[in-house]
Parts: C-alpha cells; sequence; structure tokens
C-alpha cells in the first residue's frame, strides 16, 4: 500500500506533467467502488477545469483548479484520489492502450491523458466540494498552514513539531508501532516508515506508546521525518506494484533498514532481523539497537 512518500512521489511527478493543462473530456467507468462522487456529476464537475496545481494532503492526492469566478459562485471544487492499495494515476499519450482496470480518464487539452488504473478496487476518487470562501479571496503563502479546502483526517507528519508530537502519544496505552499506524493521529505513516522510523529511533514497536520518555518521543519525531523526507527524496519504496506517475519504481527499499529483512544481518550490529505482529502487521525491528 502505498504510504506518504509514494503519494508524494505521485502527486508530484503528476504535477510536474498536469500543471496548467486543461481538462477536456472526463470519462469514469461505470464500477462503483473507486468513485466516491456518482461518475457524472464527477465528470461534469472536472470538464473545463484547468489544473492548477497537484499535491498531497495525507495519503490523498489532492488537484487544485484555477479560478473560474462564475464556475465558483456555483460551486467550487476539488478532485481528491486516494491511491488504496494498487491504484495509480498516469499520464499517458493517447495510443498508448489503456491498461485493463481503468477506472478514470482525463483527456487534456495537450492531448495527453491523466489515468487511474486500480485492479483491486480499493481506490477512491471524489469531488470536494469548497466551502464558500470566495467573499475574502486570501491567499495563504505557507502550505503548512493550510490552504483551503480539503483537510484529511489526522496530523502531517512533515510539519508537526515536537511539541505536537509528544502531545498525540505520550498518553496512548497502546504499543507505539500500532499509534504510528493510527490515522487518525498521524497521516501517511504505515508498515514500511512505522517500522524504519523505530528503528532509528533505537525503540521497540511493542513499547507502549505511554511509556516513552521525552527524549524517545523527540528521538522518534526526527526519525519519522527524517526518514519520510528522505524516501521523498528517493522516489518512494517500491516493494509491490507500487509505481511513480511516469511509470519508474521507488529507490528507497534498497535503504530500508529492518522492514522485510527477517533473519539478516542488522546493518549497524549485525544480530538477525526479527519479525513479530504487533496490531495485526508484521513488524521487523534489531533486537539488540532497539530497546
Ligand atoms: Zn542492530
Amino acid at each position: 500500500m502505498p504510504e506518504l512518500p509514494e503519494v508524494e512521489t505521485v502527486a508530484n511527478g503528476v504535477d510536474a506533467r498536469v500543471r496548467g493543462d486543461r481538462i477536456e473530456e472526463a470519462w469514469f467507468s461505470s464500477k462503483p467502488e473507486p468513485m466516491k462522487t456518482p461518475p457524472a456529476a464527477m465528470a461534469k464537475a472536472l470538464t473545463g477545469r484547468t489544473i492548477e496545481r497537484v499535491r498531497r494532503v495525507g495519503k490523498h492526492i489532492v488537484f487544485d483548479f484555477t479560478p473560474a469566478p462564475e464556475r465558483d459562485a456555483v460551486q467550487r471544487v476539488q478532485w481528491i484520489v486516494h491511491l488504496g492499495m494498487t491504484g495509480r494515476l498516469v499520464v499517458a499519450d493517447p495510443d498508448v492502450p489503456r491498461p485493463p482496470h481503468t477506472h478514470g480518464v482525463l483527456r487534456l487539452r495537450s492531448g495527453r491523458e491523466l489515468r487511474f488504473i486500480d485492479a483491486r478496487r480499493f481506490g477512491r476518487m471524489g469531488i470536494h466540494v469548497l466551502e464558500k470562501v470566495l467573499d475574502k479571496p486570501e491567499k495563504p503563502k505557507d502550505e503548512a498552514a493550510g490552504i483551503p479546502g480539503f483537510k484529511g483526517p489526522g496530523t502531517e507528519p512533515l510539519h508537526i513539531s515536537k511539541a505536537e508530537f509528544r502531545q498525540l502519544f505520550h498518553l496512548r496505552r497502546t504499543s507505539i508501532k500500532a499509534a504510528l499506524l493510527n490515522q487518525s493521529l498521524l497521516h501517511g505513516v504505515g508498515n514500511i516508515y512505522a517500522d524504519e522510523s523505530l528503528f532509528r529511533a533505537k525503540i521497540r514497536p511493542r513499547r507502549m506508546a505511554a511509556r516513552l520518555t521525552t527524549e524517545e518521543l523527540d528521538r522518534l519525531h526526527g526519525a519519522v521525518q527524517k526518514v519520510l523526507r528522505e524516501a521523498i527524496r528517493l522516489g518512494g519504496s517500491s516493494v509491490s506494484d507500487y509505481v511513480d506517475a511516469a511509470g519508474e519504481r521507488g529507490f528507497f527499499q534498497l535503504r530500508h533498514n529492518v522492514y522485510m529483512r527477517t533473519g539478516q544481518p542488522c546493518l549497524v550490529c549485525g544480530a538477525p532481523i526479527r519479525r513479530v505482529v504487533v496490531a495485526g502487521r508484521g513488524t521487523h525491528y534489531c533486537p539488540v539497537c532497539q530497546h
């Protein structure tokens, strides 16, 4: 399942390819699973819109559109895509055959197509209708401070401060691994990055979050941000069928210290990496480096 770095890589890749392009026509399949908005309504809301930019919010990909005062006065919208388990957003030339499981196609003025492909159909597409903020057209400069519109659940791990991070976890009476995976606390951290962050912070995944010291929580805060940033820089981790907007695989999997390295020597101390199940998920850690 794509986690924050993979979703960010896809969003950035799509942004670089479709920013400024206009949606001439939108088509969506009649399969109900990937649609949060009925296909016809979604196509109507998107057709004729110019893509201002594409960005990640949590594990969602958000399409912002260039202001269109007359249309916006009726309804100002964003297009929200969640990749689910196997969803992909790909920019392709129209003469490249549409792969099986293509559930959405935006035909763009540039002649290219933006396609949503999803074999397992856990991905979602929908229209987010913005509140009427048009009376006071503010232009927020700070991304973290929030652009109006879709927010998603949980706190953004790349922007959270040390103090906020402690606040989120210091009373949780679950394992720290489960707390990291809880999307209503931090969003976008899944199994890979939880394991890798705990390794770097030298904390065992089964420790109760509420028992961690302030120093440990601070270490974990730093580790989560560092791991996510490094993974974004390397284009995410390709562990299943994840590919970015251009169909390229990511490289962060080559830097994994513990994830899916059961029985292999720890890269720091040489002890064999262990696998246990925590919060229902396969969890990997070094029994010597992590306490
Ligand atoms: Zn070790």
